[in-house]
């Protein structure tokens, strides 16, 4: 590496800016963004720049550049549209001993402006050595999604209690397991979902208590319908945190993978038409794995509050003051649809989507058939291969053409994707002879008509060199 990176505190100094077009509008922007004063030498401006001088934000000498700019300069930038004129203003400020950027002219710089991710006070540049700025444009915008806006306000709250800690623990090794918990843990986990003061009070308690007796927290989060790439951010970044992982037969091993190495999986898996118990005790796990210490991530498949039971699994936790957070997945409704090339909601076709469980009770489905029967919409069903026939009886029932289409999209978005596609009337036969398995979703609407068109997915053949190799159980 040929250059020292350094972050140099320019508030309240007086830094110069050659040039009144585009790019140093560019360096103005960046240098006053860090609170320097900002002096810009040029015979004339461009729109942005006259207003901040009419505004009295940067001061402008209306003349082209004359060395006496840059007495009391801290540094300087030259940014005029003229190679040569940059040039030269670069060569008497090295002669001054100023440091000085010159805008696209490399060999000229003695100091470089990085990209910059700002989430003050932590800020993270990047820099290509002039190679790329396109590159480290690009490099920037990956550490943007990577670095979630709270990383700030943890950076302030670490920034508060430096000292305390320092206080609090003699030792180094002590100073550095306890900031390792706090940034990984309960405290940033609650300045990320915006409760700053509960991390205040989470702190304060952590620098109080033994470790060992605090409460844990449980993440209810949704692992989307198979693909580990459809995971959120978040989503994967509790998982890499939590001690322990409660997954269920939905969840796809690819993505169990992604839980941190040294967590505990514990699989819940329900079996059908044995909900009720087992449910009970799932609530109970969450609350008493909580109560002992453990950060908890509950992986559901899917979206958690689309019929994942989301709802009573916190519903216990809120009951009892244990900690939570949700954090919603990709349904499989709109997974399935989009790797079936099946839109939802079409401007010509289906003015509203409705997702329903087809889940059959006492050979029978509970669901308002005459608004579901309504044309101009799609109509989801979840749970719905068992109850197939039904679904089609009732809709047939209540007026809706036998020509209908409907699409069942079987493990949707992983490598074992099929889809199979009918009407109403031819719907059952091609069950019977391609039997597919769960899970599967079932979609019914003029939209289906569209996948012949807008197909696009084809799962890889070998799923194991795939990015997308999501391997669902087969039961
Ligand atoms: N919470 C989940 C749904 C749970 S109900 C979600 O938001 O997606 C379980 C039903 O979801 C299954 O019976 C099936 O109809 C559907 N399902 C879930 N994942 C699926 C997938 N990858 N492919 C097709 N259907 C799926």
């Amino acid at each position: 590496m040929e250059l020292l990176p350094i972050f140099l505190d320019v508030r309240d100094k007086p830094c110069l800016v050659v040039g009144g077009g585009r790019t140093a509008r560019r360096k103005v922007s960046s240098l006053r963004r860090a609170g320097a004063v900002v002096r810009v030498v040029s015979p004339r401006l461009i729109e942005e720049l006259s207003v901040l001088a009419a505004a009295g934000d940067i001061e402008h000498v209306a003349r082209p550049f004359h060395e006496r700019d840059l007495d009391g300069a801290l540094l300087a930038v030259a940014a005029t549209d003229d190679p040569e004129a940059n040039r030269r203003i670069a060569r008497v400020a090295r002669d001054r001993g100023i440091p000085v950027n010159v805008v696209d002219q490399p060999g000229e710089c003695s100091f470089i402006m990085p990209s910059v991710v700002d989430r003050s006070p932590v800020v993270v540049a990047v820099s290509t050595s002039t190679a790329s700025p396109v590159l480290a444009r690009l490099l920037r915008s990956r550490l943007e999604s990577l670095i979630p806006a709270g990383y700030g306000r943890l950076g302030e709250l670490c920034g508060r209690y430096r000292e305390t800690v320092k206080s609090r623990f003699a030792e180094q090794r002590d100073r550095r397991r306890f900031w390792d918990r706090v940034l990984q843990g309960r405290v940033a986990e609650r300045i990320f979902s915006g409760h700053l003061e509960e991390a205040s009070a989470i702190m304060e308690r952590e620098l109080a208590a033994e470790p060992d007796t605090l409460m844990g927290e449980v993440y209810l989060v949704g692992a989307g319908p198979g693909d580990p790439d459809l995971l959120t951010f978040r989503a994967l970044r509790l998982m890499q945190q939590a001690d322990v992982v409660v997954y269920d037969r939905l969840v796809a091993k690819p993505i169990l993978d992604m839980a941190r190495r040294d967590a505990k999986l514990i699989y819940v898996g329900k079996e059908r038409n044995n909900h009720a118990m087992r449910q009970e005790e799932i609530n109970r796990l969450l609350a008493d794995l909580a109560k002992a210490g453990h950060r908890v991530v509950r992986l559901k498949g899917g979206d958690p509050f689309i019929f994942g039971r989301g709802g009573e699994e916190i519903d216990t936790l809120a009951a009892q003051r244990i900690p939570f957070q949700v954090v919603p997945g990709i349904t499989a409704a709109s997974g399935c649809a989009s790797y079936a090339g099946i839109p939802l909601t079409h401007r010509d076709f289906a003015q509203s989507v409705t997702f329903v469980t087809g889940h059959l009770k006492d050979g029978t489905i509970d669901l308002n058939w005459e608004q579901l029967a309504q044309p101009s919409q799609t109509v989801v069903f979840y749970m719905g291969l068992v109850g197939l026939p039904v679904i089609v009886d009732k809709l047939r029932t209540f007026g809706v053409s036998a020509d209908m289409p409907i699409a069942l999209v079987q493990q949707g978005t992983t490598h074992k994707q099929r889809v199979y596609t009918g009407t109403l009337s031819t719907i059952l036969e091609v069950v019977e002879k391609d039997r597919p398995k769960p899970p599967t979703l079932i979609i019914v609407g003029e939209v289906v008509r569209l996948r012949e068109k807008l197909d696009w997915f084809r799962a890889p053949e070998h799923p194991e060199q795939g990015a997308t190799t999501p391997i669902l159980p087969d039961s």
